[in-house]
């Protein structure tokens, strides 16, 4: 009787030992976050993260590397790695071959023009001084994970997307969104269309109002600490840095001021368009009372700037660094006000990049490494002249975008003439331009000759609707346009390896350098929230996220 109740005791006094241990876990972590933050950085290459860590904050992208989960490996599943691709990744866990936004526009062939992906005839602007035709998301051929979490709360969740970019407003809120904003730099207003709303609400007239940009302008825009401790880059005036703004020199400080109620376009090129979109984030969320509801709200936030800044000046540029040096304090700052406002714990934020970026190629051959550019003019003049000449086709191609030539196959028919002979003449004409190491059809890419990886990327960025037909493949470093800024598209990791970092709400710190995908993410968060993934998904969930083993 005694050993009995010996053991009776033990195994109660384990069972209260597991409890304890367990009960502050479970009690803390509430069934559903109240918000979910998805951040995107235009351009942010995940090395960003650490490169400028001795002046980063402790609280910005420092406090998410140590509290947060890190996907370190995180590369984009497909090729053109593009901005409006990217956002559309994210959100709908698929790629271009399903959800159709193959490019920022394409050339559609049924219409006989190009068109921007967020464009809609359909539609009008709302809140910008003067009118216009508006955006939205009905290129999309997929539901997104901001889609999915209205449906599962019969749309009582609010999802709302905010960026200076249009596309990456919209595309990130989804098709049922409550609202997309997006910046104006004819008049300095946040935008949004008739596809969502009649009128802007009242606390969006009201920032707009404001003209906050004008409060910016007036500090200029000079290095954050001197600028002489900015060694992580290089001199301040290079010959293959571009300019903006009608500057003389691409050199601090930037006289902003001058801009004031006369320029409102120019803030994008300025780490103040972080601070902006920051800002009008921050009004969305007090407007909508988003995270104050019953049920899961979502805000897809995107910083545009980095992608101008680091373009114009490219990534070895003091512009870049002061940019990632500002950012993290803003970031800092923004984290310190969920937590204020949610609560540690009760959010659930991520942040990711739409993809990487090449160095610039005059930075790369200042310190002898291979690179060089690819003039597309004289590229694209040369398949033009060439099959013009042997085919005697007035207009051979129909469109250059996307890295891609649109054929107009119509022309070459009527004339009888071979499509794959049409095809060794491409290859031929491109493969002799210097900086191209392959041309392939489309159609092809399931025997192409090329390392799987690449195969893998390039079928999954290809849309039998929206795609060109045969796609170009620049060398390694090698950059479209001159040596001058730098730019991303390719399937090469410096423009598909992004940041994915995931903190707050029922994350536990940690890193994995297992290779994840950026079609993991909706997946991630539709395990998370236990909903249904989005219609066109390809992505999978990442298990050290969702607890999964
Ligand atoms: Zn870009």
């Amino acid at each position: 009787m005694k050993f009995k109740y010996f053991i009776h005791g033990l195994v109660m006094f384990s069972f209260v030992f597991i409890a304890q241990a367990q009960t502050p876990k479970t009690a803390s972590v509430a069934p559903r976050p109240k918000i979910i933050v998805g951040m995107m950085v235009d351009q942010m290459r995940w090395d960003y993260l650490y490169r400028f860590q001795d002046r980063y904050t402790e609280g910005g992208f420092k406090r998410l590397v140590r509290e947060g989960f890190s996907c370190e490996n995180t590369l984009i599943d497909y090729s053109p790695t593009i901005t409006a691709c990217g956002h559309t990744c994210v959100y709908t866990g698929s790629v271009p071959a399903v959800h159709g936004i193959v490019g920022n526009g394409w050339y559609e062939r049924a219409m006989g023009k190009e068109v921007g992906c967020v464009d809609d005839a359909s539609v009008n602007l709302v809140g910008a001084t003067q009118g216009g035709t508006g955006q939205s998301p009905h290129n999309n051929l997929s539901t997104t994970i901001t889609d999915q979490l209205r449906i599962a709360s019969n749309f009582q969740s609010k999802t709302v997307g905010v960026a200076i970019k249009d596309r990456a407003s919209i595309l990130p809120a989804g098709h049922a969104a409550t609202a997309a904003f997006w910046y104006n730099g004819q008049d300095g207003n946040f935008v949004t269309s008739t596809y969502y709303m009649q009128e802007l609400p009242e606390w969006a007239k009201r920032f707009n109002e404001k003209k906050v940009v004008d409060s910016y302008y007036k500090n200029d825009w000079n290095t954050l600490y001197p600028i002489s401790t900015y060694t992580l880059s290089t001199a301040d005036d290079k010959p293959y840095e571009n300019t903006s703004n009608g500057e003389a020199k691409p050199v601090f400080p930037r006289n902003l001021k001058q801009f004031i109620g006369k320029n409102y376009g120019a803030v994008r090129t300025t780490p103040y368009g972080n601070t902006l979109t920051f800002d009008f984030a921050k009004a969305a969320i007090e407007g909508y009372n988003l995270g104050g509801g019953k049920f899961t709200d979502f805000l897809a936030v995107s910083f545009s700037s980095p992608d101008a800044i680091g373009h114009t000046y490219g990534p070895n540029s003091i512009e870049v660094e002061d940019n990632y040096l500002r950012l993290d304090k803003e970031l800092a700052d923004f984290f310190t006000y969920l937590d204020k406002r949610f609560g540690k714990g009760n959010y659930l934020y991520f942040i990711t990049a739409d993809h990487g970026v090449s160095e610039s190629p005059g930075f790369y051959l200042e310190n002898k490494m291979p690179s060089g550019a690819i003039l597309d003019t004289d590229f694209s003049k040369a398949v033009t002249e060439g099959l013009k000449e042997k085919y005697g086709v007035e207009k051979p191609v129909l469109s250059f975008a996307n890295y891609q030539l649109y054929m107009n196959w119509e022309a070459f028919d009527k004339k009888g003439i071979n499509r794959s002979d049409v095809g060794r003449t491409i290859k031929e004409i491109l493969l002799k331009a210097p900086g191209i190491a392959n041309v392939l059809e489309n159609e092809g890419l399931g025997t192409a000759p090329i390392p799987e990886h690449i195969r893998s990327m390039l079928i999954k960025g290809y849309n039998i609707k929206r795609s060109g037909d045969y796609v170009v493949i620049p060398q390694p470093t090698w950059k479209g346009g001159n040596v001058r800024g730098a730019t991303h598209g390719t399937w090469y990791p410096y423009d598909a390896h992004i940041p994915l970092v995931w903190m707050g709400w029922k994350i536990q710190p940690g890193h994995t350098n297992r290779v994840t995908g950026m079609a993991d993410i909706a997946p991630t968060l539709a395990a998370l929230l236990r909903i249904q993934m989005p219609s066109g998904a390809i992505g999978e969930p990442i298990n050290e996220i969702t607890g999964g083993r």
